[in-house]
């Protein structure tokens, strides 16, 4: 086990909330500095409360590969997703109750009585306990959820997490109807996240900035010449660049079985290809050696780069797949950016999503976008009118029928991007996210 301080560098100082909303400092304690939508906030997040003047610092725990092994089911249970490892037993108790142990008395070396802890996700929800005995302010925010509580995973899984539910004094959803039964009147609070527009993965990129981004990688077709590449940023799987006047789908996920990249790839393959000539699809996710608490992430990506290498070569030629090195927080930012400007379809074919943060980026860039119906994605955009939603996350006919009458109408694919971009500056945005948790501060001060 360890515990690592994740520094950042500091944002240029704001104006912050007129009074401290917190005296002490705010820890924030999650289990992975790169890869995935909770380190993707702190990133953001920590540097903007400090700016503001709220002591805020973010703790990393460590952990081995049979912790992670429970906390990957904790996480695809409480989506409600099919456990296929059985039930939750006195082993994984045991495992999980130990570990958390051993990092809670790690922490305890960082954060001091009257500090206020925020836990993310339930792989350090087992920490809560032992930090409010001593004294430490605790808040629980779970990025994760499903509103399925009668699905045996989902209520198997808040029975194995009910002993530390106690001690938070606040839990935080990201979506209302996530809360399991039994919390606390007052417990729960709903802050849906949000992204920062000015952070480079979402800033403004000119056409050119884009090219040159694709390009740098060895995607678009350029000065890199063709096949597959591999430069500090990223490794690119192809046969050849995208040519120009290519019509691009992308995905941008971590190789998770809960992101279905290879269900993208067979309605591609299958559905979309034969239908749309220029047709390319994009599948770029994280270098998975740069997620710990991710154990999934090789065999899922070997699993598609198989898929892939068996299409038929005209089919295989128009499939792209792009590993970011997250350990180059800049240059990732820079890709997913360029690769979400570019699409002229973003995919996010998701069979279960908590808050899908790639969906919000990709709303405040004003893309077309096919989502699946799942968790948090209903309440971040709306059929026909944000973007298209399938019915059935699981159908490939479906998706590939959306993206096809998005790819052949650009009026549509404009009039939905537009309204996505207002309806992400209306709602999630960091501005609001900031004044949610200021609150929540607030109401946990000593
Ligand atoms: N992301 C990234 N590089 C990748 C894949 C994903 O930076 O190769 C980021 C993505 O832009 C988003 C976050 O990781 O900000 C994923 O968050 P989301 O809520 O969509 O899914 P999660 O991974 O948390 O389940």
């Amino acid at each position: 086990m360890s515990v690592s301080l994740v520094d950042l560098p500091p944002a240029p100082r704001t104006r912050g909330p007129a009074a401290p909303p917190h005296d002490r400092t705010v820890w924030h304690i999650n289990t992975t500095a790169h890869g995935g939508g909770v380190a993707e906030l702190l990133r953001r997040s920590v540097p903007s409360h400090n700016a503001a003047g709220v002591p805020t610092k973010w703790l990393a725990l460590g952990g081995d590969a049979e912790f992670f092994a429970v906390t990957k089911r904790l996480h695809h249970r409480l989506h409600g997703y099919h456990d296929p490892h059985g039930p939750l037993g006195a082993d994984e108790r045991r495992i999980y109750a130990a570990a958390t142990a051993q990092l809670g008395r790690e922490v305890l070396e960082h954060v001091a009585p009257g500090d206020l802890c925020v836990l993310h996700d339930p792989q350090s929800i087992g920490l809560a306990p032992a930090l409010s005995a001593a004294g430490i302010k605790v808040a629980w925010r779970c990025h994760i959820g499903s509103t399925e509580h009668a699905s045996p995973e989902v209520r198997e899984t808040w029975e194995f997490l009910r002993p530390y539910l106690d001690a938070p004094l606040r839990c935080v959803f990201s979506v209302d109807g996530y809360a399991p039964p039994g919390l606390r009147p007052g417990q729960c609070v709903t802050i849906p996240p949000s992204i920062d527009p000015a952070a480079a993965k979402n800033r403004a990129l000119t056409p050119d900035e884009v090219t040159a981004a694709l390009r740098a990688i060895g995607l678009e077709e350029g000065a890199q010449g063709t096949g597959s590449a591999r430069s500090g940023t990223a490794t690119v799987l192809q046969d050849a660049p995208l040519p120009p006047g290519a019509e691009v789908v992308v995905q941008v996920s971590r190789w998770d079985p809960l992101k279905d990249m290879a269900g993208v790839l067979a309605a591609f393959a299958e559905r979309i290809a034969p239908r749309r000539p220029a047709a390319h699809l994009v599948l770029a996710g994280p270098e998975p050696l740069d997620i710990p608490d991710d154990p999934e992430g090789a065999e899922i990506f070997a699993g598609v780069r198989d898929a892939w290498a068996a299409l038929p070569a005209p089919v295989r030629a128009r499939v792209h797949l792009v590993k970011l090195t997250l350990k180059d927080t800049e240059g990732n930012a820079l890709l997913v950016n360029a690769l979400q400007r570019r699409a002229d379809v973003i995919a996010q074919k998701s069979l279960r999503e908590g808050f899908g943060l790639t969906v919000t980026e990709a709303m405040w860039k004003g893309a077309a976008i096919v989502a699946s119906r799942v968790g948090g994605i209903p309440s971040q955009l709306r059929h026909e009118r944000e973007g298209l939603l399938l019915a059935d996350a699981h159908d490939g006919e479906e998706f590939a029928a959306h993206v096809l009458r998005l790819l052949a109408n650009e009026g549509l694919r404009e009039r939905l991007g537009d309204a996505a971009a207002l309806r992400c500056a209306e709602l999630f945005l960091a501005e609001r996210e900031l004044a949610d948790h200021y609150r929540l501060y607030q109401e946990l001060r000593p």
